[in-house]
């Protein structure tokens, strides 16, 4: 069966996946979501089987329903390549207490590759479908982990170009050197005086500026997005999920009929998301724990109803889920308000007048299969340093608060089922935190620290590191948030 989109918000577009992946975000400032959820067409049996190229043809192509067979295996083969660093893409690592699946084997060492590996393909087969033959401009803003993956995505990809927003300060400096030192001649990297809400708000008003598109069209350019608000990087990430549960039941780990809870370290919530669609095709999946850190707000509104971003905005260890507007929610407060698009697009006026809305008890009630916690800074150090004594596995900082829920979830619920932490970023990206938990002393030379973890841990140093460790500076602007609009104008010469 087909499936189309239609923004959050209402209106009466109705469009195929290849045009919401080249739109990225509805006109109406809402966010595409598939007119239903397909099911799975095979069984964890049959899936088990599969690698992680056909497991993700058979979830893509139920959502990707325009896509022909041979445009969907092209995309997926060129994503899903020698880029990372083991064959199995996304190996699931069996620890004393939970089943930890890594997510971070592509070119930029965080899970963000899973999606910006395979989007760019999918974005330029659909700009030939749809006869466009615009250039395509990828705005996006980034807490750190994004706009590298999108910027080694697009890098060099003909017909795009890349704009990427970052908080100058505001990242960890490996990410920021990943960053600033991206090659490829249509790619442009600009730091802004703010924060991440202050990034992914300026560029969701720069999608929503009719003057800048107007510009732009004129010149030959069609804005598209690499934020998790586009489809095309939330559907890629529902493989991995359906990806887990097969291969756990074809390894006997899971029984027939056995869910598994599964933990992600949560920020934009599109990861989870992912997580929630996947149990909706029938992915046999207990619940989804979202994990914060200190910035509460998803947890606060899972336990009360309330989402108030009134609050203050902490930096952490965790920079990449640093968040106070999740973006993604609004796809699932969509869903839990029984696809009721006006009721939808009043809360997310509320959030963006009054920065807080409250759902309804019905909304509520269809939170269940959610539970949310959160892990300060210092505990989550200690579940770095516990794992890493009983494990000998080093935790990057954002598994590390998935994990730490973990516990919490246990001693609350007394749920023992099995837990299947999504591990997002490799340790060596976030040295600088990662060193001082396991020992007590850091320091801020960030390759002497990568020296250190491998000396301590016996883990490989990831090629992405050696790759910054001489790389020039490419990109050093730094912007005030009102003057992102000029530095777009300045990227495409307009
Ligand atoms: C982006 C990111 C997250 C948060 O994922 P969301 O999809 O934004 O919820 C968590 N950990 C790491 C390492 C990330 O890069």
């Amino acid at each position: 069966m087909q499936v189309y989109y239609h923004s959050t918000r209402g209106g009466d577009e109705h469009i195929t996946a290849s045009e919401a992946i080249l739109k990225g975000i509805a006109p109406d400032g809402g966010l595409y979501v598939p007119d239903h959820i397909p099911v799975l067409e095979k069984s964890m049996k049959e899936l088990a089987d599969m690698d992680y190229r056909e497991i993700a043809y058979e979830v893509m192509r139920l959502f990707l329903t325009d896509y022909t067979a041979q445009e969907l295996r092209d995309c997926i083969s060129r994503a899903y390549d020698e880029k990372f660093d083991t064959p199995q893409i996304a190996p699931i690592v069996k620890k004393h207490d939970a089943f930890y699946m890594e997510l971070f084997h592509g070119a930029t060492i965080a899970f963000k590759d899973m999606a910006l590996s395979i989007l760019p393909h999918l974005m330029t087969a659909a700009a030939v479908k749809q006869n466009c033959s615009n250039e395509i401009v990828i705005l996006t803003a980034t807490s750190g982990d994004t706009g590298k993956a999108a910027l080694a995505g697009f890098a060099d990809v003909p017909g795009t170009r890349i704009l990427v927003f970052y908080p100058k300060g505001g990242v960890s400096p490996i990410q920021e050197l990943q960053m600033v030192t991206q090659k490829g001649d249509n790619t442009c990297v600009v730091g802004i005086r703010g924060n991440f809400d202050d990034a992914q708000t300026g560029v969701k008003q720069l999608f929503a500026d009719p003057e800048l598109r107007a510009e732009a069209e004129e010149a030959g350019f069609q804005f598209s997005s690499a934020n998790s608000i586009n489809i095309g990087r939330l559907i890629p990430q529902v493989v991995y999920y359906v990806y887990a549960c097969a291969k756990l039941t074809g390894s006997g780990e899971l029984a027939e009929g056995e869910l598994l809870n599964v933990a992600v370290p949560t920020g934009n919530f599109g990861n989870i998301l992912a997580g929630y669609y996947a149990k909706l095709m029938g992915a046999p999946i207990g619940k989804l724990i979202c994990a914060s850190n200190d910035n509460k707000v998803l947890v606060d509104f899972f336990r009360t109803g309330v989402y108030d971003r009134n609050r203050e905005f902490i930096l952490t260890t965790s920079p990449s889920m640093d968040i106070l507007v999740s973006s993604n929610l609004e796809r699932l407060i969509y869903r839990i308000a029984g696809e009721d698009a006006a009721a939808a697009a009043e809360l997310m006026k509320q959030l963006s007048e009054k920065g807080s809305y409250r759902i309804t008890e019905e909304m509520q009630e269809r939170l269940s299969g959610f539970y949310g916690n959160y892990a300060l800074q210092p505990e989550t150090a200690d579940k770095i340093r516990r794992e890493f004594e009983e494990d000998h596995y080093v935790l990057d900082p954002h598994t590390a608060v998935a994990a730490a829920v973990c516990e919490k979830y246990r001693a609350e619920t007394g749920d023992d089922g099995k837990i299947l932490v999504v591990s997002t970023a490799s340790p060596y990206k976030f040295v600088r935190s990662v060193l001082p938990a396991l020992e007590g002393a850091g320091g801020d030379d960030d390759f002497a620290l990568a020296d250190r973890l491998r000396e301590l841990s016996g883990i490989p140093e990831p090629p992405a590191i050696g790759q910054i460790r001489n790389a020039a500076v490419r990109h050093n602007r730094v912007v005030e948030r009102t003057e992102m609009k000029d530095a777009v104008r300045a990227f495409l010469g307009l």
